[in-house]
């Protein structure tokens, strides 16, 4: 039998250790959609945090916004989505399966599904946004769409942020919410999927400073994701020629990530110019110009956007931080996440069940969740055994309370990645833990 494929494998750690679940698995799943679970509903917050702290609270050019997922139909007319957020879609005519006709095997004339050749019909444009009905009345005057994007959110409360938290320009509005895509061809786990969640920024300049800004924002997003221990090796630019460029865009780069399936995009940075707010200037009959009373002028904000998923940001690092090694003639898995990424930070094991260790042991439990320092509490099995559940989980720091505890009130904290071993005061853990959470999310 042939050796499952790392994917294979982060995908059965995934749901072994409660990360990720498919969803309505007791059904049989729904296409390409998942759900998180215990640990992985941390890892994701975990990431939306550390993007929220970089692009918010560290700065005071940015402000938050958290539109609705549901808006006025026009706001898609005006941004393009209707006509044209479309992709191109074959038919096999032997299986009668869908593919995007941009697929390589497609492109080549071969069904990825069945494997017949050249029975494929002309490609048609398939509209990616998900449609519903709003009210009680099922007709074309209540169509109303799950947004694609959260992009338009901000576009459509430009001036709302802009006067009411008396901001000037240059200045962003960041978003993190959960967009749809009716995707034709979605896969690759929590790659491609048709709900997920985005992280935007949008960042108003004046025209004539948008190049320097996009700079700008290149950097500081490939620096982002640096600062999550992500290997630079595997980080790379990639730059839209003239065919990939959105409708919108004057000039877009994406950051892209090697996974075992090949380079793909994290996240884009794009120059909207002010395509946008004019659309939406033109469509609404609403001024939306930017005033600036001190130079006596008045423009439309340019918009430099950077975008990027939260679930494409969680599989990057899974796929980074999964180590296989030997240790000791023995095989290791880890996650060899960044701690202020793992879900739990650390796990105490009392060594043995007497001479008051398990005493010793709950109340240092007890004292790292009062922390909100998320633990685990793990007193079953060998040692072994529970070190490398601990392993799988990427938890940075595994403490044990042994027979030195008793004597000196000391324990040891091991170390995920290096294996080493340091004795600390049980009472000095929570703040050895915090201090090098602060250190590391500050960056
Ligand atoms: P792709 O070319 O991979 O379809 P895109 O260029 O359409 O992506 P954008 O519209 O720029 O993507 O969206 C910004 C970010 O949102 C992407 O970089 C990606 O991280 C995330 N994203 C987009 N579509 C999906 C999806 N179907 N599943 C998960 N994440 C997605």
């Amino acid at each position: 039998m042939a050796e499952p494929s790392v994917m294979d494998k982060l995908t059965s750690l995934a749901k072994r250790r409660g990360f990720i679940f498919q969803s309505s698995e007791i059904y049989g799943g729904t296409g390409s959609v998942w759900d998180y679970g215990p640990l992985g509903v941390e890892l994701k917050r975990n990431v939306k945090e550390r993007w929220w702290s970089t692009m918010v609270h560290q700065r005071d050019d940015v402000e938050g916004l958290d539109a609705a997922i549901l808006m006025n139909p026009k706001v898609w007319e005006a941004s393009g989505h209707v006509d044209g957020f479309t992709d191109p879609l074959v038919e096999c005519g032997n299986c009668n399966r869908r593919f995007r006709a941009d697929l390589p095997e497609v492109e080549g004339g071969q069904c990825p599904t069945c494997g017949t050749k050249d029975t494929f019909g002309e490609p048609r444009l398939f509209n990616l946004m998900f449609k519903t009905f709003m009210g009680p009345v099922e007709e074309d005057a209540s169509v109303i769409y799950l947004r694609p994007e959260t992009a338009q959110g901000s576009y459509v409360n430009f001036l709302n942020v802009q006067t009411s938290a008396r901001q000037k320009i240059p200045f962003g509005i960041a978003q993190i919410g959960k967009a749809f895509r009716n995707e034709i061809t979605p896969g690759n786990f929590i790659f491609r999927t048709r709900e997920f969640e985005q992280m935007e920024l949008q960042f108003f300049v004046e025209p004539g400073t948008d190049d320097e800004w996009f700079d700008y924002w290149m950097n500081a997003r490939m620096e982002w994701h640096l600062s999550l221990g992500i290997r630079k090796e595997k980080l790379r630019f990639h730059e839209h020629g003239p065919d990939e460029l959105a409708h919108y865009a004057k000039k877009a780069f994406d950051i892209e990530y090697e996974h075992p399936f090949g380079w793909t995009e994290l996240e884009g940075i794009h120059n909207r110019t002010d395509f946008d707010l004019g659309r939406h200037q033109e469509f609404s009959g609403k001024r939306l110009e930017y005033i600036d009373a001190a130079a006596g002028k008045r423009f439309l904000p340019y918009v430099v956007e950077t975008a990027v998923g939260v679930d494409r940001t969680v599989l990057v690092a899974l796929v980074d931080a999964y180590t296989e090694e030997e240790v000791k003639g023995e095989e290791r898995v880890l996650l060899k996440l960044a701690p202020s990424l793992a879900p739990l930070k650390a796990a105490v094991f009392p060594l043995v069940k007497k001479d008051g260790l398990p005493e010793i042991a709950d109340k240092l439990y007890t004292d790292l969740r009062s922390r909100s320092i998320p633990s685990f509490y793990d007193a079953a099995g060998s040692i072994g055994r529970r070190y490398r559940r601990q392993d799988e989980a990427g938890t940075p720091w595994c403490i044990t309370v042994d027979g030195q505890t008793s004597e000196d009130g000391t324990v040891t904290i091991r170390d995920r990645d290096t294996l080493e071993q340091v004795r600390v005061s049980a009472e000095a853990v929570p703040g050895w833990i915090q201090e090098r959470l602060a250190a590391e999310s500050s960056t």
